[in-house]
């Protein structure tokens, strides 16, 4: 059974009617893009679970189908995986970023609310934006202003708890930066001026200080050498354990944020 959604809102119905499918055994939820300059039937998997239908100049709905029922164990298989990654939003999802905890609230229109001490914020959002149409839309809009309240009140928490860790372990940092990075937790240039991603704040202490000493590391090290990986060590006990944890988690998307 195949079944055509369409969009609920009306502000987008006239460009998305017939944007997504519903494919028996396969998906609940199937975006459709057509694009005139591909040449062959394509999914694409988004890191945050959404399948996308890419379908060609010249196709048709029955070999569109044919396409995704043959590719039905690769896809279910490829969304289990990134929403192993991604945590799913929900209305009233609880997500935990370590220094502040977040709900989603619908609401008739977007804003956040804080309670006194700040530890807990409210994200209201337009109702629309839990359908899942709009996954993407609140997924980006979870991270921007989570990525804005880690810079305005984390920025100067984990430059103390790197500045700290630096002097415990009695090494010289020309300066530490924090700043919003897509891929790199963290960086150490030529000249010993450490980079770290903000992101670091929402995840746990423990992530954080290997990062920190990993680039701290990289002071003495300015490789990936054995011996870099052995003094590492040294300073950080457990580094190779953490550093697997860490490449599993992507600091544009929300991964390592728990939900209740
Ligand atoms: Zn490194």
């Amino acid at each position: 059974m195949t079944e055509f959604g369409f969009e609920t809102s009306a502000k987008h119905a006239s460009e998305n009617l017939f944007s997504h499918l519903t494919v028996e055994n396969v998906g609940d939820y199937i975006q459709i893009k057509r694009n005139a300059k591909a040449r062959f039937y394509r999914i694409k998997i988004s890191q945050n679970a959404q399948v996308m239908l890419v379908i060609p100049y010249g196709g048709n709905i029955e070999a569109a189908l044919d396409f995704v029922h043959k590719k039905a164990d690769w896809i279910q298989g490829a969304v289990r995986q990134a929403k192993a990654q991604t945590p799913e939003l929900k209305e009233n999802s609880q997500l935990n970023f370590y220094l502040f905890t977040m709900t989603l609230v619908a609401s008739d229109r977007s804003k956040v609310v804080s309670d006194r001490s700040g530890a807990h914020l409210e994200l209201q959002v337009e109702r629309e934006l839990f359908l899942q149409t709009n996954r993407n839309k609140l997924h980006a809009m979870v991270l921007k202003i989570s990525e804005a309240y880690l810079q305005l009140w984390g920025k100067e928490l984990l430059i103390e708890q790197a500045n700290q860790l630096a002097s415990e372990k009695a090494l010289k940092v020309e300066a530490f930066k924090v700043r919003s990075q897509s891929s790199l937790w963290g960086s150490c240039s030529a000249t010993n001026t450490i980079s770290l991603n903000i992101h670091l704040m929402r995840l746990d202490k423990k992530l954080r200080d290997y990062v920190i000493c990993h680039e701290l590391a990289h002071i003495v090290h300015k490789n990936h050498s054995r011996d870099f990986w052995r003094y590492l060590n040294q300073i950080f006990p457990g580094a190779k354990a953490a550093d697997k944890i860490l490449r599993r988690l992507n600091p544009k998307l929300l991964t390592g944020v728990t939900i209740s």
